[in-house]
C-alpha cells in the first residue's frame, strides 16, 4: 500500500532520500513564484472531487473492498483498505461535496456494520482531486512547465494521479534536458493525451449511472475473466472515446 506523508517508508520519504543523494536542495516552507521557469508541480487548483478518510490500526487480514453507492460517496466510490495491521478508510465525491462530513460517517458507519472497524486513534485525512485536459501545459511564455494536476493530469474517472505526476515530471524534465521545452506538450499529448480524454469520458457516463448504473458495472466486472484486463479495455483509448470527448468537450 503506498503510503503518503512524513512517516518513513512513504513515497514522499523516498522521493526525498532519492533527492537528496543527487545533493539537490530541498528548500522547505518557502512558495515558488507564480514567475519562476522550470517546472511546476504545484498541486491540485479548484476540486472536482473531495476525498476524506481515516488512517488508523487494525487487526483485521489484509483486503481491499471498494463500494460503489450515492448514499456512501456520490458518483464516486467509498473504500477500506488493510495491508500489514494498517488501514485507510475514505469516501471519494465527486458530487454533493459540502456535505462531505455526512458521507464520511456514512461510510465509518456501513463498514463498521460489515467488519467492526475501532477507530480508536484513527487520524483524519482529506484532499481535493484537480482534472483537466489542458490546450498547453506551459506557461510564462513557454518557459514553465506544469506537472501533474498543476496542469490537471489525472484520471478523471477514479482520481487516481500519483502515475501521472511522476510520468508528466519525468517529460518535462527531459524537454527541459534536452532543451526543448516547446516539446513538451507534445510528449505528454502522446504518453497520457489519449488515456485522459478516455477518462474523461468514462467519467461522464459513470456519473450518470446512479445505484442500479453501479450494480451492472460490478457485475460486469465481476463476470470478466480477468478483472484486470476488462479494467485495462475499459481504461484504453478507442476512436469511439475521442469522438464523444469532441462532442463533450463541444457541449461544455
Ligand atoms: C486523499 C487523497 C487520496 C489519493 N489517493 C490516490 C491513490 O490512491 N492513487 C493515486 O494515483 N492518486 C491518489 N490521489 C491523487 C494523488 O495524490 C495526486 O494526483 C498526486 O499526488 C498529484 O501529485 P502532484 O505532485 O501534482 O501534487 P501534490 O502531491 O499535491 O504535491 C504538490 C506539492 O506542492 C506544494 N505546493 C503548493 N503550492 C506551492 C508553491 N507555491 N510553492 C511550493 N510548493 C507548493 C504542496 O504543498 C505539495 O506538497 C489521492 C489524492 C488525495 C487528496
Amino acid at each position: 500500500m503506498v503510503r503518503r506523508g512524513v512517516e518513513s517508508g512513504s513515497l514522499d520519504q523516498g522521493l526525498k532520500r532519492q533527492v537528496l543523494a543527487h545533493d539537490i536542495e530541498l528548500r522547505f516552507g518557502t512558495a515558488l513564484p507564480e514567475a519562476a521557469s522550470g517546472i511546476r508541480a504545484t498541486g491540485p487548483r479548484g476540486s472536482y472531487a473531495i476525498v476524506v478518510g481515516y488512517v488508523f490500526r487494525t487487526t483485521l487480514p489484509d483486503a481491499l473492498v471498494g463500494v460503489l453507492s450515492d448514499r456512501l460517496a456520490p458518483k464516486g466510490y467509498a473504500y477500506l483498505v488493510t495491508a500489514g495491521g494498517r488501514a485507510t478508510l475514505a469516501c471519494c465525491i465527486f458530487a454533493d461535496c459540502a456535505n462531505y462530513r455526512g458521507y464520511l460517517d456514512r461510510t465509518v458507519s456501513f463498514f463498521q456494520a460489515r467488519t467492526g472497524i475501532d477507530l480508536a486513534g484513527a487520524q483524519r485525512f482529506g484532499g481535493t482531486g484537480n482534472v483537466r485536459l489542458p490546450a498547453t501545459a506551459r506557461r510564462n511564455g513557454g518557459g514553465t512547465l506544469l506537472a501533474g494536476e498543476a496542469a490537471g493530469f489525472q484520471d478523471a474517472l477514479w482520481g487516481f494521479g500519483l502515475r501521472y505526476a511522476m510520468v508528466s515530471g519525468h517529460l518535462a524534465a527531459r524537454a527541459l534536458l534536452e532543451r526543448d521545452p516547446g516539446s513538451y506538450d507534445r510528449r505528454w499529448r502522446a504518453r497520457f493525451g489519449g488515456l485522459m480524454r478516455a477518462s474523461l469520458v468514462n467519467r461522464y457516463f459513470f456519473a450518470r449511472l446512479g445505484d442500479r448504473g453501479y450494480d451492472a458495472f460490478l457485475r460486469h466486472l465481476g463476470a470478466a475473466e480477468d478483472a484486470r484486463e476488462w479494467l485495462r479495455r475499459h481504461y484504453a483509448p478507442s476512436v469511439w472515446k475521442d469522438l464523444w470527448y469532441l462532442l463533450l468537450r463541444r457541449a461544455d
